[in-house]
């Protein structure tokens, strides 16, 4: 075999070298098409139960919707049909295929979501007709695939100590299974364009590369990074006591993104001060109408007993976009202005809030704030003996025009660097375009000095939550643009401080020297600076 390098986007760090588990490849399969998909949903539903006990509500949930569609009757029909010319494996494929089409069809990207999720059935049931055992591995393994969902990704993750790394064909860095695997701590490399098939590869999450049927130097430059890198991460954990000062004195506050107990938790263990975003619409994505009080509280109240006396960073709901449940579907407004035209269902969640923020030092963050009104509409909700600090996420062009009158309403702002760069650069987020490197695009980065300048002006402190602040070289320019605070996923908090600590802001503090640094950085990324 010769090797071979496939350059990706590098999705989530680390270096993984193993056998190819093959998830979409052509399998041989007799049986019956229907009880693959009872099979299907019966592991669906197995899986949800394991991800429940071992504290992962929200995954959970994912996978039960996905069950209930393994049970829909269209669908099985739709089978059924099919299954008469051609054969089983066939039949469920292009069944489900055919239903993603229609789904993908009518141009909505929560839609679009749940597309993807109707092709994962197809697989996950063709797997089962193989009699496969749903997504467990039975050795260690990379796995190789043309895309996953995120429920895919939790259930892979079950069996965390053989899910080495991931390849996929397709896929992007700000997609949820991306988010979840950089939670997990699994190497991995999205668009690479093809699905691998061979014995062994090596997956080079930081270097974005698969090496197809590595030879004996790559591998000894591969395990040698992943003994570096276990080495590093040591050394970082080491450094959990110590605090996020830069060189040069400025101190940074390390916060954790957070939407399970399980993940607050690891944050806290990995020395996160407190929760910088707790995304409260991931346990509802599958809700069918307004959550009531009682059942935000029942989904916080877990989370945030966690968090006596530290921050707790309560983001309302972010829905729309790829972030629509059913009873939302084909709606065009998003985050807050969404909440703010239901504001029933807006005052039923700050009053579940306030209930069971109990001992932790509650802040409420709202999505998307593009006016002042925004915030003082909220505020006016939350009016009481001791109201909680009112912050704004700033995510789109239209919040950076006006975000010198959101900082005089605001009590502290948040970017949303996820959303920023798609709404800034114009680029779909769910594609591999939308690299996490592109968060150093000048044009955001200008966007980013526009947020800490008013946030100055008004005496406010800045976070970032979105997935760059875990980039220790991008992470560097925020700070340096005077950033306060950084939110991030988990496992990234030890290099991030390690990084922090080495970092000296005064290299970096002519605003035309970080444009060249944002433009070299996306450059030697991969990314493009039009
Ligand atoms: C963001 O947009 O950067 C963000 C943190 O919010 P979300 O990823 O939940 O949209
Ligand atoms: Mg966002």
């Amino acid at each position: 075999m010769t090797e071979r390098v496939v350059r990706g986007v590098p999705a989530s760090p680390g270096v993984a070298i193993g056998p190819v588990v093959l998830l979409d490849g052509p399998r041989e399969a007799g049986g019956d098409p229907e009880v693959a998909l009872d099979t299907a949903a019966a592991e669906l539903a197995a899986a949800a139960a394991r991800l429940r006990e071992s504290g992962h509500v929200d995954e959970a949930e994912i996978l039960d919707a996905n069950r209930l569609m393994a049970l829909d009757p269209a669908l099985r029909a739709e089978v059924r049909a099919l299954g008469v010319t051609l054969p089983p494996d066939q039949a469920l494929l292009d069944a489900t295929a055919r239903h993603a089409a229609l789904l993908d069809a009518l141009g909505d990207s929560a839609l679009a979501a749940r597309a993807d999720d109707v092709r994962a059935l197809g697989r996950r049931a063709v797997n089962a007709l193989g009699g496969g055992g749903g997504f467990r591995l039975s050795e260690p393994a990379i796995v190789a695939a043309v895309d996953l969902g995120p429920a895919e990704v939790a259930e892979l993750a079950l069996d965390a100590d053989r899910l080495l790394g991931l390849a996929l064909a397709r896929g992007a860095v700000t997609s949820h299974a991306a988010i979840m695997a950089r939670a997990l701590g699994v190497p991995m490399v999205v668009g690479i364009g093809e699905l691998v098939a061979a014995d062994l590869a090596l997956v080079d999450g930081d270097a974005g590369t698969v090496v197809v049927d590595p030879g004996q130097d790559a591998l000894a430059r591969g395990n040698a990074s992943r003994a570096r890198r276990v080495r590093a991460a040591a050394e970082a954990a080491a450094t959990r006591e110590l605090p996020a000062v830069t060189r040069d004195g400025r101190a940074v506050r390390l916060l954790c993104n957070a939407a399970t107990a399980a993940e607050v938790a690891a944050g806290l263990e990995a020395g996160a001060e407190g929760v910088g975003l707790l995304r409260t619409e991931l346990a509802f994505l599958d809700a069918p109408r307004w959550p009531d009080e009682d059942e935000h509280a029942a989904a916080l109240a877990p989370l945030l007993s966690l968090l006596g006396g530290r921050v707790a960073t309560v983001r309302t709901l972010d829905f729309g976009a790829d972030k629509t449940p059913p009873f939302l579907a084909g709606i065009h407004e998003r985050g807050i202005a969404l909440l703010l035209a239901h504001e029933h269902a807006l005052a039923a969640q700050l009053r579940a809030v306030l209930r069971v923020a109990g001992a932790a030092s509650l802040r409420v963050l709202l999505p998307l704030v593009e006016s002042p009104e925004q915030v003082r509409a909220v505020r006016a909700l939350l009016r009481g003996d001791s109201p909680p600090p009112i912050g704004a996420m700033i995510e789109t062009p239209a919040g950076v025009a006006r975000v010198t009158e959101i900082a005089l309403e605001a009590d502290f702002l948040s970017i949303g660097t996820n959303d920023l760069v798609q709404s800034t650069l114009g680029l779909d987020r769910e594609s591999p375009e939308a690299s996490i490197a592109m968060a150093a695009h000048p044009d955001v980065l200008a966007g980013i000095r526009s947020v800490t300048r008013a946030a100055a002006a008004a005496g406010l402190t800045v976070e970032v939550c979105g997935e760059a602040a875990g980039d220790p070289e991008i992470a560097a320019l925020f700070v340096a643009l005077g950033v306060d605070e950084l939110s991030v996923a988990p496992t990234r908090l030890d290099d991030l401080r390690a990084a922090i600590r080495r970092l000296d802001t005064r290299d970096a503090l002519l605003s035309d020297e970080l444009r060249e640094d944002g433009r070299e950085l996306v450059d030697r990324r991969g990314g493009v600076v039009a």
